[in-house]
C-alpha cells in the first residue's frame, strides 16, 4: 500500500503545486503515492457558505469554525482510517527529519492546513490532531507548510529518488550537516577542487567528510550536537 496523502484547506487549487514536479511528480505519476484535497467550504451549512467565525472573548480576526472543520476531518478520514491527523500550525512541534522518516513509513497523512487567527480548539483536542510547525515564523496559512512536510516525507518514500539522488548521507540523517560538495570543473575562477576528494583514496575521503561535516556543525548548528532529535 503506497503513502495516501489528504489534505484538507480553503485552496485546492495549490495543489499539487511543487509537489507535482520532478521527482515527486513522477513517484505520484506512478502511483508510490497518492495525494487528495478536500475542499473545507464544501462543510459549510448557511447561505454564506462561512468556514469562520469571530474569536470568543474579543481579538482581531477570525476563527476555524469546530463543526465545519470537524465534518471536513471525518468526511476525509472516517473512523478507522489509520493515518495520523496533523494540523500545520505554528505552536506545533517543530518538525524533524526524524518524524518525516516515521511518517514515510506509515499509511500516509490526513493534513488541515489552518487560515486565518487559527482553530477552534476543541476541533484539535477532539480529532486528536498532532501539530507540527515548520519553523519560528507565521505564515498566512498551512498549505505551503503542508507542501514542506509532503515534500519532505515523499522523498523518502522508497522508489521516489533515484539511486543517482540517495540520501543516506544527506544533512539531518547522521544528525551532522552535509560536507561540502564539488564537481567539474577542476579549476573555478582559481579554485581547485581540495585535492583530497580526487585523490581515490575512499577511506581517507570518508573520514575528511565527516570531518567536514562535524566541523560545519560545529560552527553552524552546536545545538544538533547536543540533542537527538534529528
Ligand atoms: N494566530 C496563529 C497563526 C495563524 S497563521 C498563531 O499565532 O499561532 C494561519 C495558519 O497558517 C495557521 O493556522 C497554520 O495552519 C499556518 N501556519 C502559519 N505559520 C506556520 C508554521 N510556522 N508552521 C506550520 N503552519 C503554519
Amino acid at each position: 500500500m503506497s503513502f495516501a496523502a489528504s489534505v484538507i484547506t480553503l485552496f485546492p487549487e495549490l495543489f499539487p503545486g511543487p509537489l507535482g514536479a520532478s521527482v515527486l511528480g513522477r513517484g505520484l505519476g506512478e502511483g508510490l503515492w497518492s495525494l487528495s484535497t478536500t475542499q473545507l467550504r464544501d462543510f459549510a451549512v448557511d447561505r454564506h457558505r462561512s468556514v469562520d467565525d469571530s474569536p470568543s472573548g474579543g481579538g482581531a480576526g477570525m476563527v476555524l469554525k469546530p463543526d465545519i472543520l470537524a465534518k471536513a476531518i471525518d468526511a476525509t478520514a472516517p473512523q478507522g482510517d489509520p493515518r495520523p491527523r496533523i494540523l500545520m500550525s505554528p505552536r506545533g512541534k517543530p518538525l524533524t527529519q526524524a518524524r518525516a522518516r516515521e511518517l514515510a513509513l506509515g499509511p500516509g497523512a490526513v493534513i488541515v492546513c489552518g487560515r486565518f487567527e487559527g482553530i477552534d480548539q476543541r476541533v484539535i483536542d477532539r480529532r486528536g490532531l498532532e501539530e507540527i510547525s515548520i519553523g519560528d515564523y507565521v505564515l498566512a496559512g498551512g498549505e505551503v507548510a503542508a507542501m514542506v512536510l509532503l515534500e519532505t516525507i515523499v522523498r523518502l518514500i522508497p522508489g521516489v529518488l533515484g539511486k543517482a539522488e540517495s540520501h543516506a548521507d544527506e544533512s539531518f540523517e547522521n544528525g551532522l550537516l552535509e560536507y561540502p560538495q564539488y564537481t567539474r570543473p577542476q579549476n573555478f575562477e582559481g579554485v581547485d577542487i581540495p585535492a583530497m576528494l580526487t585523490s581515490g583514496d575512499h577511506g581517507k575521503i570518508a573520514k575528511w567528510r565527516h570531518e567536514q561535516s562535524l566541523a560545519l556543525t560545529k560552527a553552524r548548528r552546536p545545538d544538533l550536537l547536543t540533542t537527538k532529535s534529528s
